[in-house]
């Protein structure tokens, strides 16, 4: 019998419930963290990235819902008042339609058990399956796609919205999803993880991973990143400024965010934990 996971500790505990997004902000920055999650302050300025980023889910998530791609565009792109943003959005947009006639095809090739779009999952500390907004959640997030298909496989899609990057820096999110799926959908044998880059018009997909890998590779990795970001943010609103201050929605909250210049980095749009 393959044993549980160690319990998370007490300060994970204090924190959850947890993210990848969220994950990610403690480890990179304990102020950022502890402006959003812990003092849950607005965000005083919404990057035009993130905005762009979120019309463009709406739009894809409206596509995959069988609203014609034309429409569902207009109607994401009227949530953008900017210029420059709309045409950012235009330019991304030309790729919605070559995304959805690839799962059309998917679709034709498979037995398509089951669409899930920006479907919620929640996992208790003890990993077994809750809902995204329980008390009890510990580790949640949201998946842009999936598909259950012949029987005993899941394909995981997850959208993006700006500069393609190696795969390796989106794993963590990739395989929290994978760890959040595996709970909700036991009777998957096989998970297919896929990046759509929606300017490229491209789907990366990772080798397959086995249900058993999940268990015994990916919630060990996933607990350790949570721990490691409880650790984090432990000892306060600690500072972190580095180039990502560019990019932070509280910078001008924040006196780090002015001692020094940096080069401009970017961040793509993620609701796992809306
Ligand atoms: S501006 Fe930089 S240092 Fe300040 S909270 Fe944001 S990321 Fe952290």
């Amino acid at each position: 019998m393959v044993p549980l996971p160690a319990l998370p500790s007490t300060r994970a505990l204090i924190h959850a419930p947890w993210s990848a997004s969220k994950v990610a902000a403690a480890l990179r920055c304990p102020r950022l963290f502890h402006f959003r999650y812990v003092d849950r302050l607005r965000e005083i300025e919404v990057m035009p990235e993130a905005r762009i980023g979120k019309a463009v889910h709406a739009a894809l998530e409206t596509a995959l819902g069988g609203t014609v791609v034309s429409e569902a565009a207009a109607t994401a792109r009227a949530a953008l008042t900017d210029d420059d943003q709309q045409r950012r959005f235009d330019a991304l947009a030309t790729g919605i339609e070559p995304f959805i006639a690839r799962i059309e095809r998917f679709r034709r090739g498979r037995r398509v058990q089951r669409q899930l779009v920006e479907y919620s999952l929640a996992v208790r500390e003890d990993l077994s399956a809750t809902q995204f907004y329980a008390g009890d959640a510990f580790y949640r997030g949201v998946l842009d796609a999936g598909y259950l298909y012949d029987e005993d496989n899941l394909a995981v899609v997850d959208h993006k919205t700006g500069v393609r990057l190696p795969q390796t820096s989106m794993r963590d999110q990739l395989e929290g999803y994978l760890v959040l799926a595996a709970s909700a959908f036991r009777q998957v044998r096989r998970f297919w993880l896929g990046v759509h880059w929606v300017a490229e018009r491209a789907v990366e997909w990772s080798t397959p991973v086995e249900a058993s890998q999940v268990h015994d590779r990916l919630v060990p990795a996933v607990l350790d990143n949570i721990e490691a970001a409880a650790l984090a943010v432990d000892d306060g609103p600690r500072t972190n400024p580095g180039p990502w201050c560019d990019r932070c929605s509280y910078r001008a909250v924040c006196p780090a965010s002015h001692q020094q210049r940096w080069e401009p980095v970017y961040d793509d749009y993620d609701d796992d934990d809306e």
